[in-house]
Formats: structure tokens, sequence, C-alpha cells
């Protein structure tokens, strides 16, 4: 590919950073210096015109929304916290993979009203009790989530599962499933008009690599 508009990418460093690579790669993109070892926010790529932002996980759909990066590259439990405004998100990248998931003390209960809930991912608990028709209380938390019931500041938390280890490290076992969660493509809506062809060439040449992959592993 060649890269005659300027394209500003936006990722968070460690798993979204180390599996999104080659995926880039596919559309012929290298990033000159490894985030991890240097302390830069801006990575320049073996295309001039192609820059990587380096940023927090959260703050991914903010600077894509405002334009601050044409493309970036977020969860899709970021994704519906931030709610989406001023963005596409044409490609499942299907990296990133973890459950989101209901979880408290073995045998706690699931039903009731008035429930106690601590996470970080208020807006997808908030909709999943509601589909139920449970009135809960959602405790916003930043982190560590599994301390929450263990200290009875909540019944039960809502959080981002893969192996399960973290849960059981802290007494505590997953007990409901919400939905599945993998990092998406999203792009600015403006720049997917004004920078459409290279936008669009940069689409299916990951999209290639996603289906490739997918197909490599049954
Ligand atoms: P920070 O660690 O900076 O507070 P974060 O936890 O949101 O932010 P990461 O840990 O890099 O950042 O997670 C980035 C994304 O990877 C999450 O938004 C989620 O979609 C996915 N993710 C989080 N935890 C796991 C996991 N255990 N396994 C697989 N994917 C995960
Ligand atoms: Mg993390």
């Amino acid at each position: 590919m060649t890269f005659d508009t300027p394209i500003t990418i936006a990722l968070s460093k460690g798993r979204i950073f180390n599996e999104t690579l080659p995926l880039l790669a596919h559309a012929g993109i290298e990033a000159v210096d490894d985030p991890e070892a240097s302390r830069k926010l801006i990575l320049a790529t073996n295309h001039s015109a192609v820059k990587l932002l380096i940023i927090r996980a959260t703050d991914v759909p903010t600077y894509v929304q405002w334009g601050a990066a044409d493309i970036g590259v977020a969860g899709k439990d970021v994704l519906i916290e931030h709610g989406g405004e001023g963005l596409y998100e044409p490609l499942d990248l299907q990296i990133a993979r973890c459950r989101l998931m209901v979880a408290g003390a073995k045998g706690a209960s699931l039903s009731g009203n008035q429930l106690r809930i601590a996470t970080k991912y208020v807006n997808a608990a908030r909709t999943h009790f509601a589909a139920k028709g449970q009135q809960v209380e959602v405790i916003k938390l930043y982190g560590s989530m599994e301390l929450a019931p263990l200290v009875g500041l909540s019944d039960l938390i809502v959080d981002l599962v893969e192996s399960g280890n973290t849960l059981k490290a802290n007494g505590l076992v997953p007990l409901e499933h919400i939905m599945e969660i993998s990092s998406r493509l999203v792009v600015n809506k403006a720049a997917w008009k004004m920078k459409h062809a290279t936008v669009v060439q940069l689409l299916d040449a990951m999209r290639q690599a996603v289906e490739s992959r997918a197909r490599s592993d049954g």
C-alpha cells in the first residue's frame, strides 16, 4: 500500500498493540519504535504519512471521536462505555478476546432487587440487569473489582474474564455471561469521508488478515 494521505492510528500498549501489529503488517505498516521500550507517545512507522498514538485503552474512542486520530483500536467493553458517538465501527479484529461476566462468591444470588454491583463497566452492567427487569445499584470502580465483594462494598461484580484465574485467586467465580468481547477498528466519521480511499484500503488489508487468521485457526 501507498499512503498519500496522513493517517493517525490510536491504540493502547500491551495486548492490543501486540495483537494489532501483525494486522497492520498485512497492510504494509511497521512500527519504528517499540512502545514498551520507548516513552514516546507518537510512534513513527515505515510510512512517513502513518503515525501511531499510544494512549490509555479507555481514551482511544475519545481521540478518534474528536478527530485527533483517524482510526483506533478499542475493546468492545470500552466502546460500550464510551457510547460510540462520532465513530464508525466497521471491523471486528477478533483480538484481545475475553468475556464480560457477572461474578461473585460461590453460590451468591443473582436475583433480587437492590443488589449492589461494583464495576468499571457501568453502562454494560446497567443494560444487562435492566434487560432482566432487575433494579440494581451500580458502583463505579476503576480497577481491582475482585476486592469489592470481599470487603462488603458490593454483592457482585461485572468484569472481564479470560481464564478466570484472577477471580479464583480471590475466591470468586463467574456466575453469568453477559457478552463476548473483542477489539474493534473504529474510524472517525469525518475521516471516513475525507480520507475514504486510504481508510478503505487499510480496512480491506486488515480485514483480509483477520479472515486468513480465522481460516488458519479452523
Ligand atoms: P489499564 O490496564 O491501562 O487500566 P485496560 O485494562 O482497559 O486499561 P488493557 O488491560 O490493555 O487495558 O485492556 C485493553 C482491552 O483488552 C480491554 O478493553 C479489553 O477489551 C481487553 N482485555 C482486557 N482484559 C483482557 C483479558 N484478560 N483477556 C483478553 N482481553 C482483555
Ligand atoms: Mg488492564
